[in-house]
């Protein structure tokens, strides 16, 4: 099976010159999500962590199903004025806009070895705030995995330059 046939492409959403990489095709296909939950689970083996950490929201939908197989706990970093309780905050650009992530202070303890997992990486804006939160929380990245990575857009570059262990399932060119 070969995930890339479950990506549906969207061109100019949300605005214009952005191809769009929608998974919603992908995890409305039972086969097709186990297979990518089963993928992502494999290649969580070769990293040291315990604890899993993913980025609102389309991050928690394949994190949350690996967290269960790898029976670690899992961690929401979400939208600002998400979590309840007090939190640690990060800004950052987005390839169309700008945004805040937070997670609760008591969420990552110190030396947690935190895998980080989100649906796609396309300038590395929004795993460099992840990152940033969990060394925030005095945790340590264990690495990143995405299900797609937009490799024209050098990301994936930009957190091998900070020494970060990344793993992809399916590689697109371009926006
Ligand atoms: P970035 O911070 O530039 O790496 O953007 C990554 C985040 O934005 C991911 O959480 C994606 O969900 C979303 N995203 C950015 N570009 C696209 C795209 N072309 N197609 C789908 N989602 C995207």
């Amino acid at each position: 099976m070969d995930l890339k046939d479950y990506i549906r492409s969207i061109p100019d959403y949300p605005k214009k010159g952005i191809l769009f990489r929608d998974i919603t095709t992908l995890i409305e296909d039972e086969k097709a999500f186990a297979h990518c939950i089963n993928l992502i689970f494999q290649k969580s083996q070769s990293f040291s962590f315990n604890k899993i950490a993913a980025i609102e929201s389309r991050g928690f939908v394949f994190a949350s199903a690996v967290s269960y197989l790898a029976k670690k706990p899992f961690v929401m970093l979400r939208k600002k004025n998400k979590l309840p309780s007090e939190t640690h905050s990060v800004d950052f650009e987005l390839e169309y806009g700008k945004a805040t992530i937070e997670v609760h202070k008591d969420s990552i303890k110190k030396n947690d070895k935190v895998l980080i997992i989100d649906d796609l990486i396309a300038t590395g804006g929004t795993a460099e705030a992840a990152a940033k939160l969990v060394n925030i929380s005095d945790g340590n990245v264990a690495g990143f995995i995405f299900v797609i990575n937009l490799f024209d857009l050098g990301g994936c570059d930009k957190l091998k330059k900070h020494t970060y262990k990344v793993e992809n399932l399916i590689e697109f060119p371009g926006h």
